[in-house]
This record gives structure tokens, C-alpha cells and sequence, in this order.
């Protein structure tokens, strides 16, 4: 029988997509209604990490959406499978008794019960150590036994201790990271310590400017470590963050919990490390922090916007730590990663932009990937408020950038070079009478390719391709429109030699420049 929520469902999916469309991702599509329960419309998503987006980001959009699809206010609430499992038959639980428990570092009754026993990484998958210590790091477990049958199972998240306030964010997966050249060696690294922490590179000590991916990977070194070594103990943390819990341990007299919360896990992240310059106990207290993580073979992974011997103010110690496992840099993605990411962020929104919109906001936004995607979505809001096609002018005038930055003028010499290079074909060929089908194609695709970037009438592209009649061309430039449609080896050939057009737009394979 049809989920009778569906329809209810379907439409306030519809209301938060053209309502709230910067809040809106691919992913929205997997979520699940279930049975209005108590008056609250539950949604089910596929992960606890999902379930936190919805619930912290996305609640007010939902409550709007559902108010104007039922007429009434209903509340909604978002869940995740461990939800469900962790309160068997209980179903119905108030909001504010499912909220993440916060965790109480303070309160040792609530810490993972581990000490010098405590086994390493590689054997955490032991069930007795597992539920022994997933019971443990949850705020939720009481001092005293509960009734079975109401006893949390394991549950990856609340083995999570997020000291940023922050949370993860789905979005920073190293699916949706774009690796190129500038940041290969940071992707190919990270990947590695999430799958075996603490064997290959330790510490990984990313660093780069600021909005080049640190945070994305540290966080999807996160969620893959969550996804296949659940029971990892993991504490993520922002080096202010660090700063402050020590301050305020010192204060309160809590060191020894302090030291048991940051020693006493699998995996330690400490996001922007260089704020730890010049602050002189902090450095002190994580230089034995490290060291006891190091020597029980944990692994730790740092960030910084610079590499570690040109952080100010850090003492030699940590610098040599520091660089001991592997240090690698993000740098400014070049032209073809900036493209892809484009693609990527867009596709994650499912916001509908052209080719060359994208290729233009690639072209003109080359400082950081965070300012990229500010400019995506800026843009879209625009063309959605004007109820517009976002246009490279579009992009060209936000920008704020001369008219003249607009698509350069390319000579048809160029696109012919650029399609004989492609296709492997010659110049003579494709201004000859020939009518062969593999000199046909590529024809047609410069003639389509010279209608888009030059200013030539039909007649002039014709007369450039063996002297061809106007209507010659418009059956080319049908044919190819068509075969975009249709045939994607045909929308990938006209999208490379799209972007290689607009990347050098006077490059000479002759060897003219
Ligand atoms: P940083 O921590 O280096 O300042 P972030 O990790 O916060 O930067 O990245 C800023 C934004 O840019 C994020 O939304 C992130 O997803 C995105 N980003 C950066 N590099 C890439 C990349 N190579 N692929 C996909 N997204 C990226
Ligand atoms: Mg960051």
C-alpha cells in the first residue's frame, strides 16, 4: 500500500525546493516519510550525519513547507535508523528527549571506560571492547543497569565527540571532493588515514589558504571513518576549541578529564592548528597531548594555513612533530578542478546551469573554492528571483568585471585546430568537399562550435568549411544541437573543446605562441 504521507511529503519537498533552494541537496530525494506520530510528521534519512543537517538546518524550512501543504502547523521531526534502534517501541519520544546528548567530559561516568588496557585501532572491531565502549562515550547511559530492553545499541555518532558546536556536514564527503594536482597528495592521504588510521601517515598535516578544502577533508575523514570503523572513537575539534576547553579545565580544576577526552580516543583532528601560536599552555598541553596520542599509535590529523615551520610563534618541538608523518598542501585549484567543482556543487543542488555559465564562473572566480561556490549561489538566487536563465553576461556583470571579460573572441582558425587536435583529423580535410562520415562529424561540430564562438554569419562559417551554402550550416548546427540531446559522446566532445576554447582562446597548435 502507497505510504499515505507521501503526497503530504511530496508537496513540502516541493515547497522547501523553491522556497529555500539554497538549503536544498541531491540527497533530499532518499528521504523517507513515516506515520505521523503524536502530531509530529517524521522523516527518515540514511544517516545519523543527514539526519543531523535536516534537524539543525533545515527544521523552520520543513515546518514552513508542511504548514502551506496541510494548512495547519506540523511539527517535523527528522531520524536516522540509530534513532529507531536505540529506542525500541518507543517510537514517540518528545523532541527534546532525541536530541543529540551533549557529552559531559567532566563526568567520567559518561566517558568510554578505557584505560591501559585500552586495545588499539586496529582490533576495535572486538564486540566486547565495541559495546563496552559505545555504551560508555553516551551521555544517555545511566550509572545504574537500565531495563534490557530499553539499553542503547551502538550507535557511530554519539562516539563523536564534536567539540565545535559545529556539525558534520554531509556535503564534506571524498565523493564530493574534486581532487586535481594542487590538492592529490592531501585527497590521496587523507583517504588513505581514514581507511587504516594510524598505519600510513601520522600525523597528516594538511595545510592551505583559507576555503581550499582543509575542513572538507578533515570532516570526510570523519564520516568515512564513522562509516566503516564505527566504534572509532573520534574527537574532532577546532583549535580554538582546544584552547578554550583548556582554559576553562584549568579554571575549573578538570584536568585530568580534559587530558582523559583528548588521550583517550582512537582519532584526534584539531582543525586550524596555527591559532595555537603564541599561546604558550596550550602549546605545552598539546605538545603531551600528541605524544600520548603518538605513542599509543592514534592517529592525528592537523590543519593549518601554513606548513608547520612557518607557524608563527610554535615552538621547535611541535614544528619537528608536526612534520614527523606527512605534510601536504592545498593549493588554488587551477581552471579544469575549478570547472569540475562547479559542476559538483551545482549537480549537489540540483540547480540547472549551462555549460557555459559554468565554464565562465570557472574562468572568473579563482581565488578560493568557498568564494566559488559563494558566487553559484548568489547567481541562482538571482536568476530564480528574475525568474531567469542564469547567461555568462549574468555572471559577467556580477562579477563586476568589463563586458570585454566576457567570451573571448575566438578565430576560426582556433576552432579548427582545437577540432583537428581533438579528432585527429586535417585542416585540408575539414575545409574539403569530402563527404566521408568520419570527416563529416567533426565538420559539423566546428561549424556548430564557430556559430557559438565567433561573430560570422551562417554564409561567412560556410564559406570556411568548403564553401558551403547557408542552409548547409543550419542543418549542421541542428544535427549537432540534437546529438547533444541524444548522444552523450557528443555532449562530451563539445563540452571539452568548449572548455579548451575558453581556456586558451588564442593558443596557436602551430606553434604560433
Ligand atoms: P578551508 O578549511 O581550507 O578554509 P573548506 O574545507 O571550508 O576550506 O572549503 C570551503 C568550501 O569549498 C567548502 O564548501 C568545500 O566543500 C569546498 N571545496 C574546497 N575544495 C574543494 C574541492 N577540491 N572539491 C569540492 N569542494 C571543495
Ligand atoms: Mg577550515
Amino acid at each position: 500500500m502507497a505510504n499515505p504521507h507521501q503526497e503530504m511529503w511530496t508537496g513540502a519537498l516541493a515547497h522547501v525546493r523553491n522556497n529555500y533552494p539554497a538549503l536544498c541537496r541531491g540527497w533530499f530525494d532518499g528521504l523517507e516519510p513515516m506515520p505521523i506520530d503524536n502530531g509530529v510528521f517524521r522523516v527518515r534519512a540514511s544517516s545519523a550525519i543527514h539526519r543531523n543537517y535536516l534537524q539543525s538546518q533545515c527544521l523552520d524550512a520543513f515546518a514552513d513547507a508542511m504548514q502551506a501543504v496541510t494548512g495547519r502547523l506540523m511539527p517535523v521531526r527528522f531520524m536516522s535508523d540509530e534513532d529507531e534502534s536505540n529506542f525500541p517501541g518507543q517510537t514517540a519520544r518528545a523532541p527534546s528527549a532525541r536530541a543529540t546528548p551533549k557529552l559531559d567530559f567532566d563526568n567520567p561516568a559518561v566517558l568510554p571506560g578505557r584505560g591501559s588496557t585500552h586495545k588499539p585501532i586496529e582490533r576495535a572491531d572486538q564486540p566486547a571492547s565495541a559495546a563496552g565502549r559505545n555504551a560508555g562515550s553516551d551521555v544517555v547511559v545511566p550509572k545504574q543497569p537500565r531495563v534490557s530492553g530499553l539499553m542503547p545499541k551502538p550507535n557511530p555518532i554519539r562516539t563523536l565527540r564534536d567539540d565545535t558546536g559545529q556539525l558534520f556536514n554531509p556535503d564534506y564527503t571524498f565523493e564530493t571532493f574534486i581532487p586535481g594536482p594542487e590538492n592529490q597528495l592531501a585527497f590521496s592521504a587523507a583517504q588513505a588515514v581514514a581507511e587504516s588510521p594510524a598505519a600510513v601517515y601520522n600525523p597528516l598535516f594538511i595545510h592551505g589558504g583559507v576555503g581550499l578544502g582543509k575542513t572538507h577533508l578533515l570532516q570526510a575523514i570523519c564520516i568515512r571513518v564513522l562509516e566503516t570503523r564505527p566504534d572509532t572513537i573520534i574527537h574532532y575539534i577546532s583549535c580554538e576549541g582546544f584552547i578554550n576547553r583548556f582554559m576553562d579545565a584549568v579554571k575549573a580544576g578538570t584536568m585530568p578529564s580534559f587530558r582523559h577526552s583528548f588521550r583517550d580516543v582512537d582519532l584526534l583532528i584539531v582543525d586550524d592548528i596555527h591559532f595555537l601560536a603564541k599561546m604558550d599552555r596550550s602549546q605545552e598541553e598539546f605538545f603531551h597531548t600528541f605524544n600520548s596520542l603518538y605513542q599509543m599509535r592514534r592517529q592525528i590529523v592537523l590543519s593549518s594555513d601554513a606548513k608547520p615551520d612557518q607557524i608563527p610563534h610554535l615552538e621547535e618541538r611541535l614544528i619537528s612533530r608536526f612534520k614527523q608523518g606527512l605534510v601536504a598542501e592545498v593549493e588554488t585549484p587551477c581552471f579544469e578542478t575549478r570547472l569540475e567543482i562547479v559542476r559538483t556543487k551545482v549537480g549537489m543542488r540540483g540547480i540547472k546551469m549551462d555549460e557555459d555559465v559554468c565554464v565562465a564562473i570557472a574562468r572568473h572566480t579563482s581565488s578560493s573554492v568557498r568564494e566559488l561556490e559563494g558566487v553559484i549561489l548568489t547567481l541562482d538566487a538571482r536568476a530564480q528571483a528574475m525568474k531567469t536563465k542564469l547567461t555568462e553576461e549574468m555572471v559577467i556583470e556580477f562579477l563586476g568585471l568589463p563586458k570585454s571579460a566576457a567570451r573571448p573572441l575566438i578565430s576560426i582558425q582556433r576552432i579548427i585546430d582545437a577540432v583537428t587536435e581533438h579528432f585527429g583529423c586535417k585542416t585540408h580535410e575539414l575545409q574539403s568537399k569530402r563527404k566521408f562520415r568520419s570527416i563529416v562529424y567533426p565538420r559539423q561540430v566546428a561549424m556548430y562550435l564557430a556559430r557559438h564562438h565567433t561573430r560570422y554569419s551562417l554564409k561567412e562559417i560556410g564559406g570556411h568549411f568548403g564553401g558551403r551554402d547557408h542552409s548547409t550550416v543550419i542543418y549542421a548546427l541542428e544535427t549537432i544541437e540534437q546529438r547533444v540531446k541524444d548522444t552523450p559522446s557528443c555532449q562530451a566532445d563539445i563540452e571539452q573543446l568548449t572548455r579548451v576554447l575558453l581556456q586558451n582562446p588564442h593558443k596557436s597548435s602551430s606553434g604560433g605562441q
